[in-house]
């Protein structure tokens, strides 16, 4: 038999506010990536060959392209409803014709590729029209009635999760069927409609991130995950030319002079760029983005810092920690240090407890103690998956 046509329906839609203000969840930065662009890798990683789409909502198009870039995988508008969202999904699907489709909420960023193909080998058995995972519960459970707490059995509880896995063809019926009824999750879709379902051993590093709390135990996951440390060293210098301002760590600080050099002679980002860079092995800054082209003459640097993180994630791996020293007289750095740790952060997606920016003089001794230039030092902790 040949291997079954399978796609991925990831559903993006959701407007989930309890993280605070700001974005969806499912755009929060996650060590330097948003969650659902771990949540695409992962999928890649666990089914190579499957195609995916994404399901955002109405008018998330900037945000979607600017958080998965040009890899992202194609989208279309979600509904009202999650349940809207999914079927708006499987219907686009409908040239794609898939065997099987495996439908995955965004907000889960792991565990897929150990899910998935005890997921598809389920279906492909035979007998059933989907699958889903679960754990069983090992706490004691209690519903509260009336302000009493009364004890539920807990024997037989599962708690399920996501990717879900179907036949296209009956999901998709059954969805259209459904329509309006509201159902937390796909399985219910599918037993509303009379579809034979089961459950398949689910993973408890799939957790939904729902909360802050949830952001900060998808990080120990991650970080746990990339157990081949590795720590990369940077070094720059610019010299002083005719200005009156200087572009340091991505801020901007009036001064007598400026920084030559044929991009915006970021000396701190170069520093950093060539940091991280050399964690994996990547050679250096000019390699990269050669002085010789023209497109990089007066660039901001960050998109040097952009891109070596890239390299980063495009190896599954996270940038943990960075740090920054300045070398000069002039201009003073401690005022101008919250901004520079705050746009580094921004830059690489990272919390600010993972950015050190520091500075320092050479007590008026050689290049930079006689105010001829900007020297940086910087070095990076980059952690890869072992
Ligand atoms: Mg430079």
């Amino acid at each position: 038999m040949s291997a079954p046509r399978v796609s991925v329906l990831i559903v993006a839609a959701g407007r989930g506010t309890r993280l605070g203000e700001g974005l969806p969840k499912q755009y929060r930065p996650l060590m330097g990536r948003p969650v659902l662009a771990h949540a695409v890798s992962q999928v890649r990683r666990a089914l190579p060959d499957a195609s995916i789409t994404c399901v955002i909502g109405t008018g998330d198009e900037e945000v979607y392209r600017g958080a998965l870039g040009p890899q992202a995988p194609k989208s279309i508008s979600g509904g009202e409803t999650r349940q809207d969202s999914v079927r708006n999904g499987l219907e686009a699907m409908s040239e794609e014709m898939p065997d099987f489709v495996l439908i995955h909420d965004a907000a889960r960023p792991f565990g897929i590729d150990r899910i998935a193909n005890r997921l598809l080998e389920a279906l492909q058995a035979g007998g059933f029209d989907g699958a889903a995972p679960g754990l069983e519960v090992p706490d004691s459970l209690r519903r509260a009635i009336d302000g009493a707490f009364v004890p539920v059995e807990r024997a037989g509880i599962w708690r399920v999760q996501t990717p879900q896995a179907f036949r296209y063809q009956p999901i998709l019926a059954a969805h259209r069927q459904t329509r309006g009824a509201a159902m937390t999750d796909d399985l219910s879709v599918a037993e509303a409609a009379g579809l034979k379902i089961t459950l398949v051993p689910g993973d408890e590093r799939a957790i939904k991130i729902t909360t802050a709390q949830d952001l900060v135990r998808a990080q120990a996951i991650l970080i746990a995950d990339c157990a081949d440390v590795r720590v990369g060293h940077g070094y720059d210098v610019h010299a002083f030319g005719s200005g009156d301002s200087v572009m340091l760590c991505g801020v901007r600080l009036p001064h007598s002079a400026a920084l030559a050099g044929h991009s915006d002679a970021d000396v701190g980002l170069h520093a950093l760029t060539d940091a991280i860079l050399g964690a994996i092995g990547e050679a250096d800054i000019g390699a990269h983005f050669p002085p010789s082209d023209p497109r990089w003459r007066g660039a901001a640097s960050d998109a040097f810092l952009r891109h070596a993180a890239s390299l980063v994630a495009e190896r599954n791996g996270i940038v943990a920690h960075v740090d920054v020293t300045l070398v000069c007289e002039a201009p003073k750095i401690a005022p101008h240090r919250p901004a520079m740790v705050a746009r580094i952060a921004d830059i690489l997606g990272l919390g600010q407890d993972r950015v050190s920016v520091k500075a320092t003089t050479t007590e008026r001794l050689g290049f930079t103690g006689r105010r001829e230039g900007i020297a940086a030092y910087a070095t990076a902790t980059v952690r890869l998956p072992a």
